[in-house]
């Protein structure tokens, strides 16, 4: 590349990272609007705007895939990782299989290696190679053929693929400008007119970063044919073992994402004479499958990321054989265990062939499975699922290829709230559909999850509670939705109804299964066989507030009984006592969480109870970027035992959330909560943290000093016209912000001067901002003797309509 194009394409560089996000949310305000969620729009205006919409998706394309380009032009390709090629090209041709069977195209596979080991990343093989196969689909007209064919030249040590279809070809002249960024074949043009030009430039980087060379030229069968060669490397060395010394004991673990990885790692760790051998169906061992949202949104762009250490290191096969002496068989399916025999049979999932694994000591890893929907039309194309990376990279692929626009998630639990965050940054028009009568309903009550659908619903989400799914329609893909009443349009479905435990194995292999449907473990992580552990999504815990059986499949927790898995199995005692069970998510700039009982449960469960909702700033409010965060603390009425917390807003909720969950495990009280030592400086918290004032406002409540009503159950009586008078404190300024049409307004500085003007004898419902004022606010009606005074919870942020302000 010469000096100027050099420069030239640096500065495109610069100005695609810095247009990404302005573009991304431009397509997403077009998309809001297009979607009729920010009202009706005339024939013309959709016209323009769908005009304008086009442009972006064109922009969107032309930014990744110059970042992509930067991407590999700037990091060393080659390192470490051995890949084999023949592998990845054995994936890609089952993957593109099906995409050519509908244009009926011949797809061959010609492989005269059984392995092509290169040193280019697995991850980086496959973009360059799914490019290269992507092309040749769409450039062959239906019903002609592609051929692909891979072979190693011993005597070069070169590793070759050629690719050759009987497409339409490219002119001989410009055969060699097609790797130029930006340039487009001319023919190509005139049967595609929209294509960035980036993806053949984005392949030679790849193949040249990795020592090698691609070009193209006519192919035999008619149309293009790239060459490929790249250095041969030799075979990724086996980890050194000694034969000499017998291992003290050999573990196979099942399952390879979160709980088995930890259970092998800590094993090898304490006995690093075991012989540990991990088995995972998938290809991609010890991913953060947590942060798959974040891979689909674009916050992470890179899947490296997710399959790294903290340090950047590449957690891929040879990692676990070289670092940790861990044995690894991926894409290998564990179909059988043999407990008397103590072995386990299983079959690589790519050759079908079959061998059994001895075991002294075997861990079961093997996660959930998601719940499908079981009616009409669940099988058509686009309708996906998120459990696991190749679900993430279908979901991802079907984002930027089919643009999909209107996306509709069944399930408004934590990977449906989740997955409409992701999608809605990715730029799709979401609709988020719950059975329940709100969402989150495992983590909130009614009154806490009505905030989040508020604050969905300001970024142009269409939320639609208590509605049932009951079919799907479209010719091959899913084009509609069907609810009981109405038809949504969809691009894409995602289900996320739930996962249940994957105990097929255990099951059939006579392990004891626990009555939420996880597999039933004693809190040494130990299964009904004395030889068999289990940990992660595939068992079931104890709930340490009823001191039942629970099932919350979670990262966190998967990783906790790994590692107590791994120490029993090595001959330790260590207990997993069980769970709190805590979540957090992220639901744009707010953050929900929740540990413990909801109100409903709590119910449900026999407990009498009583809450505050304390709305309050996450630090003092001179400080900047003080945030509003909502808490709502339940605890048991007789003993003031802290039974729950669920927080929502845009302030720091972690921290309170953990703080609280330290108190549920130790079964503390209100009391003990409100003078917990915390740490305190303005840009923190305030003197009183926003767990103390919410434990305060329980122990006033159950003193007797305070007495609170809901706002929902305020809006009833003034619905009923019941005789109250609903009192608003707070300041000039936000009550003009603000209001509710019935209140009577009389600032809380007022108060005393004015308190002739309040009618004796009638019920007096105090409101504000924060409870505080309400509070004292009650104290001086009291004072005054006005007797039937309550305050309403959460103030004017909880009622019905409002939403969060600062
Ligand atoms: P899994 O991760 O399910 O892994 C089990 C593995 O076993 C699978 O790869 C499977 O292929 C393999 N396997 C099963 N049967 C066999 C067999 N017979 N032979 C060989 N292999 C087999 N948790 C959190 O705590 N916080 C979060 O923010 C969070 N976000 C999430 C977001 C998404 C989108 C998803 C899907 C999950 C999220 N989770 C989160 C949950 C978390 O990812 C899981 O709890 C965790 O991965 C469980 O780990 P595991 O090892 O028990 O099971």
């Amino acid at each position: 590349m010469n000096k100027k194009n050099g420069t030239q394409l640096e500065n495109a560089y610069v100005a695609a990272h810095q247009i990404k996000s302005p573009v991304a949310s431009l397509h997403t305000i077009l998309q809001t609007m297009l979607g009729g969620f920010a009202g009706e729009l005339s024939q013309q205006q959709k016209h323009l705007l769908q005009g304008a919409d086009k442009k972006c998706y064109e922009a969107l394309d032309t930014i990744q895939g110059l970042l992509s380009l930067k991407r590999v032009q700037e990091q060393s390709t080659t390192g470490e990782e051995i890949t084999d090629l023949a592998a990845v090209l054995h994936s890609l041709h089952s993957k593109f299989a099906d995409s050519a069977a509908e244009k009926g195209i011949e797809f061959r596979f010609e492989q005269k290696a059984e392995h092509a080991y290169t040193a280019l990343e697995e991850n980086l093989l496959r973009e360059a190679f799914s490019a290269l196969l992507h092309n040749a689909i769409k450039y062959t007209p239906e019903s002609g053929r592609i051929a692909l064919h891979l072979w190693v030249s011993e005597q070069k040590d070169e590793v070759l693929v050629k690719i050759a279809d009987s497409g339409i070809g490219v002119p001989p002249e410009e055969h060699q400008k097609l790797f130029t960024p930006f340039f487009r074949a001319s023919n190509a043009k005139k049967q595609e007119p929209e294509g960035t030009g980036l993806g053949l430039a984005f392949v030679k980087a790849v193949i040249e970063g990795g020592g090698g060379s691609i070009s193209a030229g006519e192919s035999e069968l008619g149309g293009t044919e790239f060459s490929l060669s790249l250095p041969k490397k030799a075979a990724p060395e086996k980890t050194e073992k000694d034969d000499t010394q017998e291992p003290s004991m050999r573990v196979v673990v099942i399952g390879g994402v979160a709980a088995g990885p930890k259970i092998a790692a800590k094993i090898k760790r304490l006995d690093p004479n075991a012989d540990v051998t991990i088995v995972e169906k998938g290809r991609i061992l010890s991913y953060a499958g947590c942060g798959l949202p974040f891979y689909i949104s674009g916050v992470v762009d890179d899947q490296k990321e997710l399959i790294s250490t903290p340090e950047g290191v590449l957690k891929g096969l040879d990692y676990f054989q070289r670092v940790k002496n861990v044995n690894v068989l991926n894409q290998t399916e564990a179909v059988e265990i043999d407990r008397a025999n103590k072995k386990v049979r299983v079959k690589k999932l790519i050759s079908g062939e079959e061998q059994w694994l001895p075991y002294d000591k075997l861990a079961l890893a093997t996660g959930a499975i998601p719940k499908m929907l079981d009616v009409p039309g669940a099988t058509l194309q686009n309708i996906f699922t998120l459990h696991g990376f190749e679900h993430a990279e279908g979901l991802k692929e079907h984002m930027a290829e089919k643009r999909a626009k209107d996306v509709v998630i069944v399930g408004g639990g934590l990977i449906g709230v989740e997955m409409t965050e992701s999608l809605v940054s990715a730029g799709a028009r979401v609709t988020l559909i719950e059975m329940e009568s709100h969402i989150l309903p495992n983590l909130l009550d009614p009154d806490m999850s009505n905030l989040v659908q508020r604050h969905f619903e300001t970024q142009g989400v269409r939320v639609l509670t208590g509605t049932r799914v009951t079919g799907f329609t479209g010719n091959g893909k899913v084009e509609t939705v069907k609810t009981g009443g109405r038809e949504l349009p969809a691009d894409m479905v995602i289900i996320g109804t739930g996962v249940r435990a994957n105990t097929g194995l255990a099951k059939a292999a006579g392990l004891e299964i626990g009555a939420s449907g996880g597999l039933k473990t004693d809190s040494h992580m130990c299964t009904s066989d004395p030889d068999i552990y289990a940990a992660g999504d595939c068992v079931e815990t104890r709930f340490l507030i009823t001191d039942k059986p629970t099932y919350l499949p979670l990262g966190s927790t998967a990783n906790k009984q790994g590692r107590i898995a791994a120490e029993n199995i090595c001959g330790g005692q260590s207990h997993f006592p069980g769970i709190v069970r805590t979540s957090i998510c992220k639901v744009f700039d707010y953050t929900v969480a929740n540990a413990g009982l909801t109100e409903q449960r709590a119910s449900e469960e026999g407990y009498e109870t009583i809450f505050s909702i304390t709305p309050g700033l996450d630090r003092s409010h001179f400080m900047p970027g003080a945030n509003m965060l909502i808490i709502k603390l339940l605890a048991e009425a007789k003993t003031g035992r802290i039974l729950g917390i669920q927080a929502v807003g845009p302030g720091e909720i972690a921290k309170r959330v953990d703080v609280a969950v330290v108190a549920l495990t130790a079964k503390m009280s209100a009391d003990q909560v409100s003078s917990l030592d915390l740490c305190y400086a303005p840009s923190y918290s305030e003197a009183l943290d926003n767990l103390h004032v919410a434990a305060n406002v329980l122990k006033n409540k159950i003193d007797g000093y305070m007495e609170g009503i809901h706002p929902v159950e305020v809006r009833k009586k003034l619905d009923e016209g019941k005789d109250i008078l609903l009192l608003d404190v707070r300041t000039y300024s936000e009550f003009n912000e603000a209001r509710i049409e019935e209140s009577l307004h009389i600032p809380i500085n007022a108060l005393r001067g004015r308190i002739s003007e309040l009618p004796a004898g009638k019920e007096i419902i105090v409101l504000s901002r924060v409870s505080l004022s309400a509070y004292e606010a009650s104290i001086i009606l009291k004072a005054n003797g006005f007797k039937d005074v309550k305050v309403m919870d959460g103030g004017i942020t909880m009622w019905p309509t409002s939403r969060i302000s600062k």
